[in-house]
């Protein structure tokens, strides 16, 4: 199988999983005893966190809070600022966030809060204008992600914590990395990003462990209660032997990034250029704005992209049709309709989403059988002039 569908998991990368494995027999205490095998333990979390400190260039470790997965720090950034910030009652999003922000939202206004979601244009790129009238003195939070799972649109994260903290210092900002966290830089020490989520299992690390990045003096209010682990900031025992992978993988990370994205981005540079050529009618959704370098999505004109996952997968391609979070329904996705992709394209989105491992063979096979895909879709479709090779245009 060719695994282009990076953006919903990655692979465990092997130096990841040779350093795990200790901690599932050996070393399997439970870091909060007190004898020294378990206080080694202990040990090795904290250096886990010195590592990933390290790594995203953090002055204190302790800003960094272990977590289960992005869900969960997006969801302990927005309730956690709530419930420690009682007076204000605002929050600002935009309209294509993770369902992990989304939905919290919807649960928050349902708790009387009000919720502006920031609209896009066709690009996928925010108004800034539109933001800057969202800021008002209610302002609670700005959650914001750093680059959008489905198109790879990255945001101007920096300039929205700037405006947000000049007009009041107060305003919380969060932003979902879960996409861009070894791929993309943060300036932490900037005192711009109050909260940061990220997820091991998008660089990586296994699937069941993440991080929030809680700049220190923000108030918050901890999620899970129960247990003192975490500094008193998140219940429950911590899952060492993930924390510590997902260490090691963001260490492999900060040494090839620079090489694997300049690599990635070529290798899609390539793709893209060359199913222009190849498919009549189609547009990659984002190209045009800042965007992730391993993310293509590619709307099709005239056929369903489950049709065409399904012919990929055929042909042993794992790619998506958008968030995984979002396949499996027949639902399109909230991303392409508030970037008003075209009704007859939107239902055509794959997404491509690269990884370090791989390689321009794969590319060459993917741009040689999705056009054939296409080219037999098309020609089942009652939306298709087979004739002329173009789209029936009905009036
Ligand atoms: N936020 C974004 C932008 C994502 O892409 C994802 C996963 O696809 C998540 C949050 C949720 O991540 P997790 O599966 O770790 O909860």
């Amino acid at each position: 199988m060719i695994y282009v569908d990076n953006n919903a998991t990655t692979a465990v990368a092997p130096e990841v999983r040779d350093v795990m494995l200790p901690f599932f027999n050996e070393l399997y205490y439970n870091p909060s005893s007190m004898y020294p095998p378990a206080q080694n333990v202990a040990h090795e979390v904290k250096k886990a966190r010195q590592t990933i400190a390290q790594c995203l260039d953090i002055e204190d470790p302790s800003e960094i809070l272990f977590t289960s997965c992005a869900s969960e720090s997006n969801n302990a950034a927005i309730f956690g600022s709530a419930a420690a910030n009682s007076s204000r009652k605002h929050i600002i999003t935009t309209s294509v966030e993770h369902p992990a922000v989304l939905e919290v939202c919807k649960e928050m206004e349902r708790r009387g809060y009000r919720v502006t979601y920031l609209k896009v244009n066709k690009l996928g790129e925010l108004d800034m204008r539109e933001y800057v009238r969202a800021l008002d003195e209610d302002t609670l939070i700005v959650s914001i992600m750093h680059a959008n799972n489905e198109t790879g649109v990255v945001f101007p994260v920096e300039d929205l914590a700037r405006i947000a903290k000049e007009t009041d210092p107060k305003i919380i900002f969060h932003t979902d990395a879960t996409q861009t966290m070894t791929k993309l830089p943060l300036n932490y020490q900037s005192g711009l990003f109050d909260l940061v989520s990220f997820s091991g299992h998008k660089f990586h690390a296994p699937k069941g462990v993440g991080g929030l990045y809680i700049r220190k003096g923000t108030r918050i209010r901890p999620f899970l209660i129960g247990g003192h682990q975490e500094n008193g900031r998140r219940a429950g025992t911590e899952n060492v032997a993930y924390i510590v992978g997902m260490a090691e993988a963001m260490k492999l990370a900060a040494k090839t990034h620079a090489a694997d994205s300049e690599r990635i981005r070529k290798m899609r540079a390539r793709f893209e250029n060359t199913l222009l050529e190849r498919i009549p009618y189609i547009e990659i959704n984002g190209r045009g704005a800042a965007r992730m370098p391993n993310t293509s999505n590619i709307a099709v004109h005239c056929i369903e992209g489950e049709a065409i996952l399904y012919q990929l997968s055929e042909a042993g391609i794992c790619a998506s049709s958008g968030s995984a979070c979002t396949s499996g329904s027949l639902e399109s996705s909230h991303v392409l309709k508030a970037m008003n992709v075209p009704f007859t394209a939107m239902h055509g989105s794959t997404r491509f989403s690269f990884s370090r491992y791989n390689t321009e063979e794969e590319i060459a096979y993917i741009t040689d059988v999705f056009p054939k895909i296409v080219e037999r879709l098309r020609n089942m479709s009652p939306y298709w002039d087979k004739q002329n090779q173009r789209p029936i245009v009905r009036n």
